[in-house]
């Protein structure tokens, strides 16, 4: 198969776009688990475009939200209140169960931006202090603030100096977050699953450590569910699924349906620590990207997407395990629902390489894990498909 098209494409990108990312397909369309790159050449998508194409590529019910409110008002700032944003605000503080109140804004960085703001905000007015602990391995995005929130070298090198106020402690080690704490916390920031940082799901013990500790020194506990939120683990927020409550948590990814769209959700004892002009952000509750949200929601429970998050992720777990008793180089399996890491003693991106030339796309979560996001309505026919492909990848790999 040609591939003239995509070529041409990537030439023009590589000659006119900055090079924060090296690609390497040129995706022209894409339709449930799927992606056409130019030249019609199919892949699964199992990033899900890093996590954001829940309910799959092309969703009729989406894509009829997005067109039809497109044409009625794409935009009127937020000195007006458009109601797909304020239908989202009800849904989201009803999803999450914590009776509180939701800033909207554009991305997971942002929402993030939010929440350390928010904290900062409550905690200047509540014994002086602002420092938010945050852990290595961690991801939370790539603003000044968020980066450094993002205890990783490589994430914040050559970018200093970077904003003070964070203070970085071991996942899943709750001595380690205490030595962390001093009078200027205000706040604990973690994922409940850390995604770009190599899959690696917080305990349950670690989390309601954490709880506690928020509730024993006056903390804001804040989960970043920007990567884990919709239903990626299998309840619509990862928190959900380890028996705590956090104060505030963020999405986005997926919650947009593929249109830009980030949001803080609060409890009800945080719910107005903003007030008028303290915060904003021109695009934030669009009412293009929230009714594309409201659609994402009512297609994840109409479709019992939940039921088959826990049904399907099961099913790739388990066949990622019967490589990882088969080779060697594979070293575990972690993760939940449909957010997995198959963990290599090796190059992870060989793999990856490997997996897209049999026309299967995953990612890297660092160097040494490859991690699989694929769309929550995958079914148990293509994951057949998609196992086979996996198979085939990792015996070209690590083969005899
Ligand atoms: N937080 C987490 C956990 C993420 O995985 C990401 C992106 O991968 C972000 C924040 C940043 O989100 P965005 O790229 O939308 O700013």
């Amino acid at each position: 198969m040609s591939n003239e098209k995509s070529m041409e494409i990537l030439d023009l990108y590589r000659a006119k776009v900055m090079p924060t990312y090296t690609p390497s397909v040129a995706v022209a369309s894409g339709k449930g688990i799927t992606v056409r790159d130019a030249d019609g050449r199919s892949y699964y998508d199992f990033t899900s475009g890093i996590g954001v194409q829940a309910v799959g590529y092309g969703n009729r019910k989406v894509t009829e939200a997005i067109q039809s409110q497109a044409a009625a008002l794409t935009h009127c700032s937020n000195l007006f209140v458009n109601a797909p944003e304020t239908q989202l605000a009800a849904k989201l503080v009803e999803l999450s169960g914590l009776g509180g109140k939701v800033f909207f804004c554009n991305s997971g960085a942002e929402a993030n931006e939010a929440a350390i703001k928010l904290a900062r905000k409550w905690g200047h007015a509540n014994g002086g202090r602002y420092e938010v602990v945050t852990f290595r391995q961690g991801f939370h995005g790539r603003t000044l603030a968020t980066v450094a929130a993002t205890a990783q070298a490589w994430c914040q090198e050559g970018y200093d100096p970077l904003p003070v106020g964070f203070a970085y402690a071991d996942y899943n080690d709750l001595d380690s977050v205490k030595a962390a704490i001093t009078d200027r916390t205000v706040a604990i920031l973690l994922e409940a699953v850390q995604g770009e940082g190599g899959v690696t799901p917080a305990t349950e013990d670690f989390l309601k450590g954490v709880r506690a500790l928020c509730d024993e020194r006056n903390l804001i506990m804040i989960v970043d569910e920007v990567q884990t939120g919709m239903g990626r683990t299998g309840t619509w927020f990862a928190w959900q699924g380890f028996g705590v409550k956090p104060d505030l948590f963020t999405c986005a990814k997926a919650l947009g349906g593929g249109l830009p769209m980030g949001a803080l959700v609060s409890n009800a004892k945080f719910a107005d620590v903003f007030t008028p002009s303290s915060h904003a952000s021109t695009f934030g509750g669009n009412p293009v990207a929230a009714a594309a949200a409201n659609a994402v929601i009512s297609v994840i429970e109409e479709d019992g997407l939940l039921e088959n998050v826990a049904k399907v992720g099961a099913l790739l777990k388990e066949a990622l395990q019967s490589f990882v008793d088969k080779y060697d180089k594979l070293l575990e399996v972690r993760g939940k629902g449909l957010m997995l890491g198959l963990v290599v003693d090796g190059d992870a991106k060989e793999v990856v390489d490997a997996l897209a030339g049999q026309g299967l796309l995953a990612l890297t979560a660092g160097p040494h894990v490859v991690r699989f996001l694929p769309p929550l309505c995958l079914g148990e026919d293509d994951l057949e498909d998609a196992v086979d492909m996996i198979s085939d990848a990792l015996d070209n790999v690590f083969g005899e």
